[in-house]
């Protein structure tokens, strides 16, 4: 701050990094070269910044991790699930779109099924009364209570805790949670065979899974959401298209008779009946994992204010991890040589007990394919957390691309030499070529490190001005 050119270099780096709490510093530099006559346009070093070092967005997804970056994740994931509610041919405005039907949408959570009753916060009430009154009070075979006369609150280590860890069914949550991924793809079929069974005969003759693959298609996006239990729900938005077969990457409408009730029935057909069976544990035989028997599914209308609401809904949960449902439990996979993640952190018992089963089933021959032991700190799940189908609305991708254009043409207004590099076929064949070294993760000093907290909140503070001085 002491000095004036080195300071505003520096804030400069701040900003163009969103502000992130843990940019991963640079050390190098990168030069323009015209490819036709092999000139340097211009050159660039990490020596002229103050420091020697260029700061760069960690880009980390998780709040936990670093807000700022996580903040603009919930962005993207906000366009990607938004930009499947309202499907693009509906939003055109040449005024004979009227007659075209919305394309029937639901927001459906799956839940996991029970693994042994749990303690639970309950807005102030108690956690578990006993049936019956105080004669209900009955204890588990190890001689436990099964009721609890405590009121949690939702930070209580307590809450998600079975009330009998013996009762408590941990192989079987932790296999539940390491086979979520593929019970969805199983539903995902199941669904194709519920909506040929429900769909109306033609002609006479019933339709035939292949012939309603060629007639509708679900698209759905998907996030993973930890309960407190530490198993995993699914928050689906789920779309029916029509096909049209001369054009596959069109969205089309689907046809009269599929609607939402159509698609309501087909998912609840679907979840009750769909199923994974289990490796061997513990000499269970024939254990499958299936969905809870609470499935929760509400239409979604292709109004702005439902739009806004559930992408709003689902794009709050992807920036989650495990480790904000589950306390204790690491925001991400140790590292090889911090590999014991009980050992050293304030692990509540039952979350140990879990983090224990995931080890002991890694070492189980029947579980080997499942690789359970790179996913000890997020209880067996292996899957992503955000994920969708191919056509159901834009890519992550393509949002960091549009965004990196338009990065890029306002600095060619400004005649910046660093954005007239174009990998496209325009022609203007300019190269960058760079050498870049990592030399570490985070802020240089901590007072580096408050003062990029402070910028990052003014600018957040002044975006949220404006924004309401947009909308008001
Ligand atoms: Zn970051
Ligand atoms: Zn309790
Ligand atoms: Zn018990």
């Amino acid at each position: 701050m002491a000095d004036d050119d080195h300071y505003r270099r520096w804030t400069a780096q701040v900003e163009r990094a969103g502000h992130c709490v843990r940019p991963v510093r640079l050390i190098g530099s990168a030069m323009t070269v015209n490819a036709a006559t092999g000139e340097i346009d211009a050159t660039y070093s990490s020596l002229e910044e103050p420091g020697g070092v260029l700061l760069v967005a960690c880009k980390d997804r998780r709040e936990s991790v670093c807000p700022p970056c996580a903040a603009r994740y919930r962005a993207d994931a906000w366009h990607v699930f938004a930009g499947g509610v309202t499907p693009a041919e509906n939003g055109s405005d040449d005024g004979d779109t009227d007659d075209r039907l919305p394309h029937p949408m639901v927001l459906a959570t799956f839940t996991a099924p029970s693994f042994g009753t749990v303690h639970a916060a309950r807005d102030g009430k108690v956690c578990r009364t006993a049936r019956g009154g105080r004669r209900g009070r009955r204890t588990c075979e190890h001689g436990r209570p099964l009721w609890c006369d405590a009121r949690h609150s939702p930070g209580d280590g307590m809450v998600g805790a079975p009330l009998c860890e013996d009762c408590a069914d941990l192989a079987g949550l932790v296999l539940w949670n390491a086979h979520v991924g593929e019970l969805w793809r199983r539903t995902v079929i199941y669904v194709y065979r519920a909506l040929a069974a429900l769909a109306p005969s033609v002609g006479g003759q019933p339709v035939t899974v292949r012939k309603i693959r060629e007639l509708l298609r679900l698209s759905y996006a998907k996030v993973a959401e930890f309960q407190k239990r530490g198993v995993v729900h699914l928050h689906v938005l789920a779309r029916l298209d029509g096909v049209n077969p001369d054009c596959p990457d069109q969205l089309a409408p689907p046809p009269a008779w599929a609607g939402v009730d159509l698609l309501t029935a087909a998912l609840a057909y679907a979840a009750h009946r769909v199923s994974v069976p289990l490796p061997v544990v513990d000499g269970r035989t024939a254990a499958v994992a299936r969905w809870g028997t609470q499935l929760d599914v509400r239409p979604v209308q292709p109004r702005e204010i439902d739009r806004a609401r559930v992408a709003g809904y689902l794009a709050k949960y992807a920036t989650k991890t495990v480790s904000d449902s589950v306390s204790g439990l690491p925001a991400s996979r140790p590292r090889a040589d911090e590999r014991d993640l009980e050992e050293g952190r304030a692990l509540p018992a039952h979350v140990a007990a879990l983090t224990q089963t995931v080890r002991r089933l890694a070492r189980l021959g029947t579980c080997r394919a499942l690789r359970l032991a790179r996913h000890v700190h997020t209880l067996g799940f292996r899957g992503h957390v955000t994920s969708k189908s191919r056509r159901y609305s834009t890519t992550f991708a393509a949002l960091r691309e549009a965004r990196r254009a338009w990065r890029l043409a306002r600095r060619a207004r400004e005649r910046d030499p660093w954005a007239q590099r174009d990998e496209g076929n325009s022609g203007m064949a300019t190269v960058m070529v760079g050498d870049w070294r990592v030399t570490g993760i985070g802020y240089h000093t901590l007072g580096d490190r408050v003062l990029a907290e402070v910028l990052g909140r003014e600018h957040r503070q002044a975006r949220e001005a404006w924004r309401l001085g947009l909308t008001e």
